[in-house]
């Protein structure tokens, strides 16, 4: 082995929080799946300190492999009484397994430098590949191309989550101030999934913002939060698109930046680990909400009594929401406020769906897994809606009911919040 590896440059001490307890293992759901100490958070740390240690190479397969396992749900940290900082260490970890090239091949390199150096990293790269898929899904071009496809790349097309008619942009202009004089100015990120295929959601963000005095400020200039590059081994670039963010939100000028979206909310929160010498990314992290958290903050006006009959709806909670936000009540005492809507909970609601990031992609057996099983809770419920704060979560939760012909919707919390402002519900 030549020189430091990444985690090497990763603070020992972060490496040494595990106190080896096992609180983690029942609640990690790759090693309830397999019950290999490797696959559970306590085994994976291990794994971690001997690369850092010098005892493992950084492009030991087994490593590399248990890196891409985890599905970065973070449950772990929820648990832990030594308060690892997990989020942190996986991050390291798979740009580790990427510099080491364990996983290296034509294909996948292909796959990567396209999607997370190519893609995401530009807006409006996003938007042009968006516009063709709608058009696409609309005069069904490629629909008898993909009958043709191997099972596993028509259930890729099958996930992928429908291009919205307009993007934020079009939705939302650059300011929008509320009828009367607003109580705070907020910024809000449109994401980039979130921006082509739940742009409706970014809208309704807006909505529900507007009607609590909030005057909400969306700039052109934003991009992607950096997530998926971080969670993917790509740490520069996620550095690099941290910048740019800090770059277009006037902080000064803001009383929060505003972000609907679990994972991206979870990301953009931590900046000051990615970005430790930039002196903006303090007021940043503490200035930046999630949407439920903020509206709970500062108190929501109530929606307008509901003539339609009570609704069941049920709630699951994204891992970024709830493990690497600790946001669990918030979203629930929104749903509750909101007149028609009966709350029933949801067995293991805190349990991962199998979305998590990419993982649907790169692992989709257990994705499988954990999805069926999440639908399963869900069928229990009897409830006609099912609400989660993440595109992933809707997305992966529409397509399991889908499948197994449950059915059901599957919307945000904000969503039903501004239908019921509008008279909707
Ligand atoms: S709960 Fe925390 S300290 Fe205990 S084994 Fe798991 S990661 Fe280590
Ligand atoms: S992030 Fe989730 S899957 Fe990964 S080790 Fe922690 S609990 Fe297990």
């Amino acid at each position: 082995m030549s020189g430091p590896n990444l985690l090497q440059q990763l603070d020992y001490s972060v490496l040494q929080q595990c106190i080896h307890c096992g609180m983690c293992l029942p609640t990690c759901p790759t090693y309830e799946a397999t019950k290999h100490e490797t696959s559970s958070p306590r085994g994976r740390i291990a794994l971690m300190r001997a690369v850092a240690d010098g005892r493992l190479a950084p492009n030991s397969p087994q490593f590399a492999d248990e890196m891409y396992f985890c599905l970065g749900c973070l449950a772990c940290e929820t648990v832990c009484p030594a308060g690892v900082n997990y989020a942190e260490m996986i991050e390291y970890a798979r740009a580790e397994v990427e510099s080491g090239g364990a996983k290296a091949g034509a294909q996948r390199g292909l796959i990567r430098a396209f999607a997370l150096r190519w893609l995401f990293a530009k807006p409006h790269r996003l938007r042009w590949i968006a516009r063709f898929l709608r058009v696409d899904e609309a005069a069904g071009f490629s629909r008898a191309f993909v009958l043709l496809l191997p099972r596993r790349l028509r259930d890729l097309r099958a996930q992928q989550p429908k291009i919205c008619d307009k993007f934020s942009f079009d939705l939302i202009r650059e300011t929008e101030s509320p009828r009367t004089p607003h109580r705070y100015r907020v910024g809000l990120l449109v994401g980039c999934v979130q921006d082509v295929a739940y742009s409706d959601v970014n809208r309704d963000t807006v909505d529900v913002l507007l009607a609590n005095g909030c005057e909400v400020f969306t700039p052109r200039g934003q991009s992607c939060c950096g997530s998926l590059m971080g969670h993917n081994g790509e740490l520069e670039l996620a550095r690099k698109l941290a910048r740019q963010n800090l770059d277009a939100f006037p902080l000064g000028r803001l009383d929060a930046i505003i972000v609907n979206s679990a994972g991206c909310g979870s990301f953009m929160k931590r900046y000051r680990h990615l970005l430790p010498d930039d002196p903006r990314v303090k007021l940043w992290d503490e200035k930046v909400h999630d949407i439920h958290e903020w509206l709970v903050r500062i108190g929501i006006q109530a929606p307008r009594e509901s003539a339609q009959p009570t609704t069941r709806v049920t709630y699951h909670e994204a891992c970024h929401l709830v493990h690497g936000q600790k946001i669990s009540q918030q979203p629930r005492e929104l749903l509750r406020a909101i007149p028609g809507v009966e709350l029933v909970e949801l067995p293991e609601a805190t349990w991962c769906c199998g979305s998590a990031g990419i993982y649907n992609i790169t692992q989709p057996e257990m994705s499988q897994a954990l999805l069926e099983r999440k639908v399963k809770h869900i069928a229990a419920t009897d409830a006609l809606i099912v609400a989660t704060g993440n595109p992933g979560c809707i997305g992966q939760i529409r397509y399991g009911a889908q499948k197994s012909g449950l059915d059901i919707k599957v919307v945000h919390p904000i969503t039903l919040l501004a239908r019921a402002y509008r008279g909707e519900l």
